[in-house]
């Protein structure tokens, strides 16, 4: 946003309400704490309730995915009595809905029986599920409809509302609101926005699946996909595709994505994942908006999961967390030796590898380093030879645990992300939060919120919150933890001036969504795109 309007928004009283109540329908695979793997399900767990409090009237759709293990997170959400039968991949599909009103929001929940099964939204340990397109093809057609026919508090959001479709499982909704309804009506004063998590996901499926959309075919065109060059060796299908979220780019109302670095960064062709051309044609309606982060939930001063709680006054409660975490993974509990953390999805765009390259040389000196996470089994297997390689330093934790999340954000004193891309990044606005220090790749969101280190800064000891590294490569990343390792150990006031800096910083969702209002503003009142 113009820094000139953005000033102006959060200038506005924070408990005030909006001047424009909207009726907002965000359409999601995960949200938390239903259903996480990452986070999205972060973002659009805290942002609606944000919404809903400055008078907004709210509803988030997701499918009710009952996986036999986190089933009972779903009780509150009771069947709001509404069938209806959705006509794709040719048949007609019973739907129910089913609904929780919690922190002014309501919650829907959509019930169907390919939602019911072991493993996460996408996938199990045999990898993604073979009917995604299906699952994620009702879950927007149903949405389109929840607005229309679930009567909540007795009435129901009606036509005028403003769809925020996140990511590509949710990307036929615009398609669906500018090629079933509008032409016939419905939804004329509706607006429709993508909110682009995360570009590398893009729901590309042969081009023959058309016909299971239930779309007409003049749509075609609107999804059609055409490989770029570089891409065809990963493609199952070299010709004719359909690509979910290339759909949403070209009919959406408007675009948003997490970070205004990774609003930039889409539309270049190292960025833009074959889809930097159509960006660019759309930069006028793209913005990006920083998330926030849930300060209740990440709160060092009131965290359930780890040892002692601290503030930045008082942080002797993060010395006692270091203790508890080093004690707790078998390491030696030192006070003074750098206890270093990662936190992610064993993925590529983690850049995991990088640490694997790097991991020999750091071991020679007198650090300790965790890593949690799951995915990529090649990197599971690192890590566990890696434990019993360098066992008084090196832990792996294969899995996914929250608290345990919270443990290391807590514990470490740096945390390193060597992420080749990250559209906002979520775990260096935790660390700061914690007092962790962040040591990042500089690229997307990371390089908007961390400012590097410098010592010859105004702030106490110099000014920065952490460190970020370019280019990617296991030099730079080295370069940049020894200058951190550097810095904690021979600089303890520039150390404490890092930490302080992070934990002052504002990251609550009150400013984000005065900007996500101020862009769903606009939306309302510009004439439809498509
Ligand atoms: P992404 O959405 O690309 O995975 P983000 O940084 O935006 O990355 O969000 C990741 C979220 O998932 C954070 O809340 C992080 O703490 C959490 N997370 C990632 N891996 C794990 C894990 N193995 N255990 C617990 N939480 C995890």
């Amino acid at each position: 946003l113009e820094q000139s309007t953005l000033a102006r928004i959060q200038q506005k009283d924070k408990t005030a309400k909006a001047e424009n109540p909207i009726s907002i329908v965000f359409v999601t695979s995960e949200v938390a704490p239903y259903s996480k793997t990452g986070g999205l399900a972060d973002v659009i767990g805290s942002l609606p309730p944000s919404l809903a409090a400055r008078g907004h009237r709210v509803m988030v759709v997701s499918p009710r995915y009952m996986n036999g293990v986190t089933d009972h997170l779903y009780k509150g959400a009771l069947d709001a009595d509404t069938r209806i039968q959705i006509g794709c991949f040719n048949g007609s599909h019973e739907v129910a809905f089913f609904h929780e009103y919690k922190d002014g929001v309501d919650w829907v929940f959509v019930d169907h029986p390919s939602y019911h099964r072991p493993g996460n939204p996408y996938g199990d340990t045999r990898g993604a599920f073979g009917d995604n397109q299906f699952r994620f093809t009702l879950l927007c057609l149903a949405a389109c409809e929840a607005p229309l026919v679930l009567p909540f508090g007795g009435y129901t959001y009606g036509e005028k509302v403003l769809f925020l479709a996140n990511d590509w499982h949710a990307s036929l909704v615009p398609v669906y609101v500018a090629a079933k309804y509008r032409p016939y009506g419905v939804y004329k004063d509706a607006r429709t926005i993508l909110a682009i998590h995360n570009l590398s996901h893009q729901g590309v499926e042969p081009g023959v699946t058309f016909s299971n959309l239930s779309l007409p075919s003049e749509w075609y065109g609107a999804l059609e996909w055409v490989f770029p060059e570089w891409a065809r060796k990963h493609a199952f299908d070299k010709g004719e595709a359909v690509n979910h979220m290339k759909g949403a780019i070209v009919t959406s109302d408007r675009l948003l994505t997490v970070s205004q670095g990774y609003a930039w960064e889409i539309t270049t062709p190292e960025g833009g994942w074959g889809m930097d051309g159509l960006l660019r044609s759309r930069a006028s309606v793209l913005n990006g908006i920083t998330n926030g982060v849930d300060i209740d939930d990440w709160n060092p001063a009131t965290d359930k999961h780890i040892a002692s709680q601290y503030t930045l006054e008082d942080r002797s409660g993060k010395a006692e967390s270091k203790a508890a975490l080093q004690k707790e993974l078998g390491l030696p509990v030192r006070p003074d030796v750098p206890l270093i953390g990662f936190i992610g999805r064993l993925d590529y765009q983690k850049g995991p590898d990088l640490i694997q390259a790097g991991l020999p040389e750091l071991m020679t000196d007198d650090v300790q380093f965790v890593m949690l996470g799951s995915g990529d089994t090649a990197i599971e297997s690192w890590m566990a030879w890696a434990e019993t390689t360098y066992r008084d330093k090196f832990r792996g934790w294969v899995g996914f645990s929250v608290p345990v999340a919270h443990r290391i954000t807590a514990g470490c004193d740096i945390l390193l992300m060597p992420s080749r891309f990250e559209p906002c990044g979520l775990n260096q606005l935790y660390a700061m939060r914690y007092g962790t220090v962040p040591v990042a790749h500089s690229t997307g969101g990371l390089r908007d919120t961390i400012e590097t280190y410098n010592p010859f800064g105004s702030g106490r000891g110099g000014s920065g919150t952490g460190w970020t590294f370019s280019p990617l490569t296991k030099e730079a990343m080295m370069s940049a933890l020894w200058t951190a390792i550097f810095t904690y150990r021979n600089h303890p006031e520039s150390w404490e001036g890092i930490i302080e800096r992070g934990m002052e910083q504002d990251f609550s969702w009150n400013r984000a969504a005065l900007q996500y209002e101020q862009v769903f503003n606009w939306a309302m009142m510009d004439p439809p795109y498509a």
